[in-house]
């Protein structure tokens, strides 16, 4: 397969995609990103690398880091994980109050804010020192020994804090978080805030994609919690429009306010695409039109 040039053509009809949305405005230090930033990152299980556009700079990779605190979670916890957090789509927005109260303080799944405040509670409490052992996790998996959290990105978070503070409170009185609030929401912002490019969200994401293994060989998690993570970002990864993503694009994955969207075709590549400009349901409009663009043209979905 031709990646190299299959991703060139990619960025030229992408320059004509007419775009709608605009960079988010939930947090003040990213309203400030350049709204045309745009890159993609394909790394292929058998060791190729292909990258375009901004691919090599650094964005703030928001809830796609809910996917690996939840793999870092898992390799501590195995399914018991799922005795505070669940495995459905939500059909409502990533910071919706309203679904928590019907279902007594048990996250639909650990991608809507909820969930993964209660993911970060549970590595509260598992890790020695969280905020740098979980640093220390994505260098590991990434191969990135150079990856920063944007402490900029996580006061502006901790600034404008309202509704995730209601959301972990709201967790708290269901005896759903067994951390001082604080303490969660400070590590939930720094998880938040991390940086990277399209060519380190890819090698991060490798392992799912190898059943487990990092490109460097380390066995993150067995190829069955693989599986099963895979399932739940196919379902659950793209806020309430994971049924679209699934139908257009077909592939597991995960994406973030920031722009950034990770995919993966398990066994055969990685991509993570970059672009700010968002949708109404949050998700980028040209990540998701390129990565569409991708498995046309390669033909390679799950389905
Ligand atoms: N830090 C963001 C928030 O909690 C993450 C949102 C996202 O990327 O979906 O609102």
């Amino acid at each position: 397969m031709d990646y190299a040039s299959i991703l060139q053509e990619i960025q030229q009809e992408s320059n004509g995609f007419p775009t709608k949305g605009n960079v988010t405005l939930t947090i003040p230090e990213l309203a400030k990103v350049s709204p045309n930033k745009f890159g993609i990152h394909l790394t292929t299980i058998e060791g190729g690398d292909f990258g375009i556009g901004d691919s090599n700079e650094k964005f703030s990779i928001q809830s796609i880091s809910k996917a690996l605190t939840v793999a870092l979670a898992f390799s501590f916890l195995d399914e018991k994980i799922w005795e505070r957090v669940g495995v459905e789509p939500s059909g409502t927005a990533f910071n919706s109050l309203v679904q928590l109260e019907h279902e007594k303080g048990i996250p639909r799944n650990p991608f809507i804010n909820a969930g993964a405040i209660v993911i970060a509670d549970m590595l509260v409490s598992c890790l020695k020192n969280p905020k740098d052992d979980f640093l220390a996790y994505i260098r590991l998996i990434s191969g990135s020994p150079t990856i920063e959290y944007n402490l900029d990105v996580a006061q502006s978070e901790k600034d404008t804090r309202f509704r995730n503070a209601a959301l972990a409170n709201f967790l708290k009185s269901f005896g759903n978080i067994e951390n001082d609030v604080d303490v969660v929401l400070d590590f939930y912002f720094h998880q938040c805030s991390i940086e990277m490019t399209c060519n380190e969200l890819a090698h991060s994401f490798y392992f799912f994609a190898n059943e487990g293994k990092t490109k460097e060989g380390k066995q993150i998690l067995t190829q069955s919690q693989v599986k099963r993570l895979n399932a739940l970002m196919q379902t659950c990864g793209f806020y309430d429009e994971s049924g679209e993503f699934t139908y257009k694009v077909g592939l597991p994955g995960k994406s973030g306010i920031g722009g950034g969207i990770v995919a993966l075709f398990p066994k055969v590549f990685v991509v993570a695409t970059w672009s700010p400009k968002l949708n109404m349901k949050g998700n980028s409009e040209l990540g998701m039109h390129a990565l569409e663009l991708l498995t046309n043209k390669t033909g390679m979905s799950i389905f």
